[in-house]
């Protein structure tokens, strides 16, 4: 979960989102985060709905979710963007900038912010919410969300 922008303006406890009963608490147990997620089927496509309704329950302070932060040990990722929101089941980085920049990240697993090293751009492939195929390229803020995000997948926490 990304939280870079809005974490300043929160204190850093583990604040519910809004009740729904698909909203799911989250989880900071760094030894279950660092597990790497298995490839996720048309059979998660739900799990992909709750994390979806869990990070809209969260939008206020964050941008992204890895379903591992809901409990859930699969690989799909759900990222705010401006006023929309993606899921991506799978996603997979297949090029890449050469160019990378060092930023600072916070998540809300974790506490504080940690420096890391983001790429400019990246193409993705993965499925959509019908588990289409898709592929896509993305820059800027919305890359970096993906990019920590996909790290969540194989167990990498910032
Ligand atoms: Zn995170």
């Amino acid at each position: 979960m990304l939280c870079r922008i809005i974490q300043r303006f929160a204190s850093g406890n583990q604040e519910r989102g809004d009740r729904d009963n698909m909203v799911q608490d989250i989880i900071r147990n760094e030894t279950f985060l660092a597990e790497k997620s298995e490839i996720a089927t048309k059979e998660d496509l739900s799990a992909a709905t709750d994390l979806l309704d869990t990070l809209k329950a969260y939008r206020h302070r964050c941008v992204g979710l890895a379903a591992n932060m809901i409990g859930i040990r699969k690989r799909i990722i759900a990222i705010r963007m401006e006023d929309t929101y993606l899921v991506m089941l799978n996603p997979e980085i297949l090029k890449k900038s050469a160019r990378t920049y060092k930023t600072a990240e916070g998540c809300l697993s974790l506490d504080g912010e940690r420096e890391t090293l983001r790429h400019d751009w990246i193409e993705v492939k993965f499925r959509d919410m019908e588990f289409k195929k898709q592929r896509q390229k993305f820059s800027g803020l919305t890359a970096q969300i993906i990019q920590h995000e996909i790290d969540h997948c194989d167990g990498i926490l910032i």
